[in-house]
């Protein structure tokens, strides 16, 4: 799925399998799923769920 090791960028962890994530990115401005995945390794910032969880809490 993900040709980068995936790691939270919060925290760093190594996200395990199965394990749920969160993806911060932007809404590419070109159409197409194609795309989607190469847009996310450059631009998606991959959040595990207990870093999510923290950020939400302090908003
Ligand atoms: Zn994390």
């Amino acid at each position: 799925m993900f040709r980068i090791r995936p790691t939270c960028s919060v925290c760093n962890k190594t996200i395990e399998k199965n394990e749920p994530i969160y993806v911060h990115m932007r809404y590419p401005a070109y159409r197409g799923m194609v795309e989607i995945k190469a847009f996310l390794q450059q631009e998606g910032k991959i959040i595990c769920e207990d870093c999510f969880q923290q950020k939400t809490k302090k908003e």
